[in-house]
């Protein structure tokens, strides 16, 4: 999902005090009563049917969207995804129905909460609702450590938090500052674990716009959401006070834990990394297992991981430069023995070569070879093709090169020859390079041959 503003934008008092003193009679009628307002961890409730209408129409299956009198599923709002879980009603026959919901969203107009799902059910139907906990407890803890997180930016660094995302894996907040050290970084996670310690409260109230604007010019409120009338405040003990209108801990110890993965600049400034509770679990454990894996083929404790790889690095830079060295030397002894082998025949000596792997590793090992063959001895052409297997329907890589005693030009022979069966190449006078399809390959070598001949 795609990151949304601060939750803060969401605050909304209790559907109960909002609906008779801020909104008109007939909203009052629509309106969900939004349960989690009051129980973050409500994940079963009794409720009716208000409305359905077909939200899309696939393959002869329809979405519905469907309204309650009142509910605990969390819309996606805030930055924090919907909650699932399923609708169940009962028919007269006792038989039982079961709508899984796929999508909750509110609507900002009549405060509707939509649930979203391929079974229909009728205005009138009583039913009972059903919210997965592992995905509310998870949201609950992340959501949660979000406030602590942001309020601790705000403590340590004078960071306020911009935009909030609730993804898959992990987190992230956005915070409006140039930049962060690690050690910032540090002090904040440590400050948001202590207070996770500390179990400190987290009280839900309403407070009226007056009351907010107060608490906001006296520092006491973090963010104040422009819309008017009561607002849902959230308030953990001592620490923080945000107007917010998602589903909280009752105290800080239910948060579990706070983990910074990472922060990285982005065009609103610092992205920060984190995961809260079970999630951080789960994270150290996959690291944990990366970590323990890899040490295992180094045969080294995973806190000397660091240096056994800054090891394999400077062996592999000097396996590298050894292998070069190598290399040439092997391409000056195939090219003698080529020599030895080719001799000159109406003036010039042709030497014409296919290769491959693993005898010629690549295209850049055909060209070393053909500069070898053509540095030192006389009157010599390399005509030399490469591809990556015999089989490659790709293009063959063609290397045209000569002796200084010679006088044609290979690049614009290369060049003319090749564009003549469908290929492109060029170079200098004394060496050049191209492609050309496979299929073509023979008879533009033969006219190499034939041109640099005469
Ligand atoms: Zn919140």
């Amino acid at each position: 999902m795609t990151i949304v503003a601060s939750c803060c934008q969401n605050a909304r008092a209790s559907a109960a005090s909002l609906c008779r003193s801020n909104l008109e009679h007939d909203l009052y009628n629509t309106m969900t009563d939004r349960l989690y307002y009051a129980d973050s961890f409500l994940t079963n409730f009794d409720a009716t049917v208000t409305d359905i209408q077909e939200l899309s129409r696939a393959n002869g299956q329809s979405l519905w969207r469907i309204a309650l009198d009142r509910s605990a599923f969390y819309p996606t709002s805030g930055g924090q995804p919907y909650d699932t879980g399923r609708l169940i009603a009962t028919a007269r026959s006792g038989a039982e129905l079961t709508a899984e919901i796929v999508g909750v969203e509110e609507d900002e107009g009549d405060a509707r909460v939509w649930h979203h799902t391929s079974k229909p059910l009728l205005a009138g139907t009583p039913v009972r609702g059903e919210i997965d906990t592992a995905r509310r407890l998870d949201h609950i803890q992340q959501h949660s450590g979000q406030h602590l997180l942001s309020a601790a930016f705000v403590q340590i660094c004078g960071a306020p938090t911009v935009s909030f995302h609730l993804g898959e894996a992990s987190s992230t907040i956005d915070l409006a500052i140039d930049s962060l050290t690690d050690a910032a970084l540090q002090q904040v996670e440590a400050l948001s674990n202590q207070v996770i310690a500390e179990d400190r409260p987290v009280a839900v109230t309403v407070a009226s716009r007056e009351q907010a604007e107060a608490w906001l010019a006296a520092g006491e409120l973090r963010k104040l959401p422009p819309r008017s009338g009561d607002l849902r405040i959230v308030e953990i003990a001592d620490f923080d006070r945000n107007a917010c209108g998602g589903t909280h801990v009752n105290s800080t110890g239910q948060i579990g834990g706070l983990h910074l993965r990472g922060a990285e600049k982005v065009k609103q400034g610092i992205r920060v990394e984190f995961v809260c509770g079970l999630r951080a679990m789960h994270a150290a454990r996959v690291d944990f297992h990366a970590l323990t894996r890899t040490a295992r083929l180094l045969s080294v404790g995973f806190r000397e991981l660091p240096e056994a790889i800054l090891r394999l690095q400077a062996e592999a830079k000097q396996s590298a430069k050894q292998m070069q060295i190598l290399t040439a030397e092997l391409a000056g002894h195939r090219a003698e023995e080529l020599i030895r082998q080719t001799p000159i025949e109406g003036g010039v000596r042709v030497v014409r070569l296919h290769l491959t792997p693993p005898d010629a590793p690549d295209a850049a090992y055909a060209k070393l070879l053909a500069s070898k063959l053509t540095a030192r001895s006389e009157r010599t052409v390399a005509l030399l093709s490469w591809k990556a297997s015999e089989t490659a329907q790709e293009a063959a890589t063609v290397i045209f090169a000569r002796s200084s005693d010679l006088a044609f030009d290979c690049g614009t022979l290369l060049r003319e020859t090749l564009a003549t069966h469908g290929g492109r190449g060029g170079g200098s006078k004394d060496m050049a390079q191209g492609s050309v399809p496979s299929k073509h390959l023979e008879t533009a070598l033969n006219a190499l041959n034939q041109s640099c001949s005469r």
